[in-house]
């Protein structure tokens, strides 16, 4: 009897846990729904316990083949100030030799590469080798209508986008307003520009693109964004669109002694009564941001985990390529005077990293105070928290607008943080906000939305659920 053909898929990921989760998620499914043999191609930046930590994950039970990339060395073409967007493009520039070798001596041969933003200079690779090239996009599809737009606006739009006086206008989609366009477009002047432009034409150039996100959360922007919408055909655009969302992890079962202590915490608090606060796997405030951060915790009376790190100036990201090595005497040099102690029976902080989805997955938080990294705004959603919209850097300003003011998931302050500090008093009413059963704060209708939109998200991923449905459609494809 003849064996049945494997097919084999190839996923390629660059630096960041924000780049590297998504992918081993999907990855995950390819093996578990479709039997595929799955490889991961990482490029990881070998300087965080919890890159070792998500790669593990896919090794035991051993679900996927695992190939792990150091980051090239790039000291040589990029200057000490540049971006984070320039250094991820140019890290997987210089990873492409690397990663060529790779698919084509790999066996069997893969059917198809899926490759992250920062990666699609492996499209061409994939095409020369006859494989199919697909982009995963981790973020949702008003980002990657921006993205996809973003050469026309160029030859439309003069000067700096963010001085713009009216809101950007994209085919069929909602605007963005001018402060809310992703880091790279900030400064034409600067080279992440230029990357950030390649990566749109690099997307265009694939077989078709995956979304982290799914049909009833997004029908608008994905009409566009296919054939006969406005968008796909102002850009003569014919690749499909895959919305194949929410992809996020399961609490991890695996867990180390501090994340036990914090989970005997959290066992201990009331229901729905926990504000947790953490700016993603890169984000960081200014010390004067940290000092009010922690006086609002502690004037709104409410409970809180804290992912602290040591606050940095002028850069939200700079803890991007670097999670991990501070200790708490350092971080608490930070924090108002007495706060540790003033707030020890309410509050927990933990250093730099926590296992984010067992937290948000615990029955006693009741609101998240985040970065809006596309990766923890799903999650927020999926656990059903509410969310505190504090966006800080890459495109977290439109995940803020959009999951604030579009869904109604999120409240947020009336300043961006990133222009001014938001003072105490605001941060402990948003808080109070969002934790249910404060005295004298309504019921709010943000945690009615979050708990419609999460049925809707466990719907669309379960069987015949539209993000089910169109990976499948997808595997179909690949496995011809
Ligand atoms: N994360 C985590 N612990 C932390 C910070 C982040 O587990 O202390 C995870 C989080 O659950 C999410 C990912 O890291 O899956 C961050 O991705 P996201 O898109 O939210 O933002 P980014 O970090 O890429 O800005």
């Amino acid at each position: 009897m003849e064996t049945p053909k494997l097919t084999h898929v190839v996923l390629v990921s660059s630096p960041g846990l924000g780049h590297l989760i998504p992918a081993v998620e999907l990855a995950k499914r390819f093996v578990l729904l479709y039997n595929f043999k799955v490889t991961v191609i990482a490029v990881t930046s070998q300087t965080s316990r919890a890159e070792t930590q998500i790669l593990d994950s896919v090794l035991t039970p051993s679900l996927c083949h695992l190939i792990d990339i150091p980051s090239p060395d790039i000291t040589a073409f990029v200057a000490q100030n540049d971006a984070v967007v320039t250094r991820l493009c140019v890290v997987m520039r210089e990873a492409r030799p690397a990663i060529r070798s790779v698919l084509s001596e790999i066996t069997p041969r893969p059917s198809a590469v899926i490759v992250d933003l920062f990666s699609t200079e492996t499209i061409p690779i994939a095409r020369e080798l006859n494989i199919l090239g697909y982009v995963f996009i981790a973020s949702h599809a008003w980002m990657l209508a921006l993205l996809l737009y973003s050469p026309v606006l160029d030859e439309l739009v003069e000067g700096q986008y963010v001085d713009q006086t009216e809101p950007i206008k994209i085919p069929g989609c909602k605007p963005v307003r001018p402060e809310d366009v992703l880091d790279p477009m900030l400064d034409r002047n600067d080279r992440q520009y230029t990357e950030y432009l390649k990566l749109a034409n690099g997307v265009l150039q694939s077989d078709g693109v995956l979304v982290n996100t799914w049909e009833e959360l997004q029908r608008e922007e994905l009409e566009v964004l296919r054939e006969g919408g406005a968008l796909s055909e102002a850009l003569n655009m014919k690749i499909p669109i895959y919305a194949v969302g929410p992809l996020v992890r399961e609490p991890l079962l695996e867990t180390n002694s501090s994340t036990e202590l914090l989970v005997r915490w959290l066992d201990q608090q009331p229901s729905k009564s926990v504000v947790y606060v953490s700016f993603g796997s890169g984000g960081t405030v200014s010390s004067e941001q940290m000092k009010e951060l922690a006086w609002g915790l502690e004037l709104s009376e409410q409970r809180f985990v804290w992912v602290v790190r040591p606050p940095t100036e002028g850069v939200a990201d700079a803890a991007f390529f670097t999670t991990g090595s501070s200790g708490i005497d350092e971080v608490g040099k930070y924090l108002p005077e007495g706060f540790v102690s003033r707030t020890s029976e309410v509050g927990l902080l933990v250093l730099e990293w926590a296992q984010q989805v067992t937290i948000l997955g615990h029955r006693s938080i009741g609101g998240f105070l985040s970065h809006c990294g596309w990766g923890s705004t799903l999650e927020s959603v999926t656990n059903g928290v509410p969310l505190i919209a504090w966006p800080l850097y890459a495109e977290q300003r439109m995940n803020a607008a959009l999951v604030a003011e579009g869904l109604g998931l999120a409240v947020r302050p009336r300043v961006l943080p990133t222009k001014k500090v938001v003072r105490r008093e605001e941060i402990a009413e948003m808080v109070r906000e969002v934790i249910e059963g404060v005295e004298g704060v309504k019921g709010n209708r943000v945690r009615e939305r979050v708990k419609e939109l999460q049925k809707s998200a466990m719907k669309a991923v379960s069987k015949c659920g539209s993000s089910y449905v169109a990976l499948s459609q997808l595997a179909n494809r690949i496995a011809g």
